[in-house]
């Protein structure tokens, strides 16, 4: 399998750089023969190349059987292309799968669980991607901004699928996050769609959720949730909210995945806050590197990458337990000797 690996900008290499040698230690282990292309994006390329992305970049990655992203400081960005998306238009990825469970050995605020939320993730509300050329958000007078927001019956469709495929292999639930008492049209074909493509899962359990009362039900009682299923800006909101009461955003991992290609990518951004500190906790960009395997196993039936898959989870709640973690997991070690000790535990794994 071959990986191309992008560190990424603020906490992004020292969180990549630990999550490298968990990918080296798993093929090590279990014969994967993964091989790494090490190349850049975000502010390296910019002052390597003259942009966050370039297009040789884009023709490597469609080659390669998948891409691990490192977080990119977006915000700071004026005209230039935020790979986080440019990659997720360009491939395709239109299913965000973001777990979120709390860890034995983490303190969390809320009882025990164990959810994913299936974030669709090439339309939306994101003014830079629902559009075919320009963008979606235009500024009517210096006092009046109007955003749009593209719903698809397609892409509700193609979700939709997602999520209850993966809830076939879990505990076949899926609750469906909506805004359709305003978003009448948008949000109402996208309920219809659920509801269409869970007459073919009839052994799925089906429930529905407005949005807003979805964070107190998800902070009141979040074992109640199997899989979530929701539009774009929604499920992006909620997934930094079941990352964070797992225990830390830093435990959020992420796989982008579409047809034919996926992206590995940590839930949380480039926390420039804490950038350069070796504090960042790199489980989140090891949880997706699994999660991309997994997904690559899958998809060819490979039996060595979700073995794989399998062991980097079972191992994460393993040196969470035992104190093999950043501070904010409950630990006691910086990023670079957690990712350490993440290799030699999955080498005896
Ligand atoms: P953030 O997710 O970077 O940080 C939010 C908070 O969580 C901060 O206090 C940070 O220190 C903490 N945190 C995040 N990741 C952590 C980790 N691995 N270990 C420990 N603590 C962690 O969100 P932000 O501060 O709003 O955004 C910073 C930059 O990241 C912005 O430029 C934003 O646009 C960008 N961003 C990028 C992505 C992406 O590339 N996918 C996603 C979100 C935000």
């Amino acid at each position: 399998m071959k990986i191309v690996v992008l560190p990424g900008d603020g906490i992004g290499p020292e969180t990549m750089a630990a999550t490298v040698e968990v990918l080296q230690a798993a093929s090590q282990r279990f014969g994967l023969d993964l091989q790494l292309d090490h190349d850049v994006a975000g502010h390296e390329s910019l002052r390597r190349h003259g942009t966050t992305v370039t297009p040789a970049l884009l023709a490597k990655v469609k080659a390669a059987d998948g891409l691990m992203l490192g977080p990119m400081s977006t915000y700071d960005y004026t005209d230039e292309i935020n790979p986080s998306r440019f990659f997720r238009k360009e491939l395709d990825l239109y299913a965000n799968i973001r777990p979120a469970r709390t860890w034995p050995g983490v303190p969390h605020k809320v009882d025990a669980f164990d959810l994913v939320v299936v974030r669709e993730n090439t339309e939306g509300f994101y003014a830079d991607r629902n559009i075919a050329s320009g963008g979606s958000e235009m500024l009517i007078t210096p006092d009046v901004a109007v955003s749009l927001r593209r719903i698809t019956r397609g892409c509700c469709e193609r979700i939709a699928r997602s999520a209850f495929e993966l809830a076939m292999t879990r505990k076949r639930h899926v609750s469906i996050v909506h805004k359709a008492n305003v978003l009448k049209l948008g949000d109402g074909m996208f309920i219809e769609e659920c509801q269409r493509v869970a007459r073919d899962f009839p052994e799925v359990q089906v429930d529905e959720f407005i949005v807003d009362a979805m964070m107190a039900h998800v902070v009141r009682a979040p074992q109640r949730f199997d899989v979530i299923v929701t539009t774009n800006m929604f499920g992006d909101i909620l997934s930094d909210l079941t990352a964070e009461l797992s225990g830390s955003l830093g435990l959020g991992g992420s796989v982008n995945a579409g047809r034919d290609h996926a992206m590995g990518q940590a839930a949380h951004g480039s926390a420039p806050d804490i950038a350069g500190q070796d504090i960042a906790n790199p489980f989140s960009l090891i949880l997706s590197a699994g999660q991309l395997l997994g997904w690559h196993g899958q998809r060819h039936g490979l039996p060595a990458f979700l073995a794989a898959a399998e062991a980097i989870e079972r191992t994460a709640a393993a040196a969470v337990e035992a104190g093999e973690a950043t501070r904010d997991a409950g630990g006691r070690l910086g990023t670079a000797a957690t990712g350490r000790a993440f290799a030699q535990r999955l080498q005896g794994a």
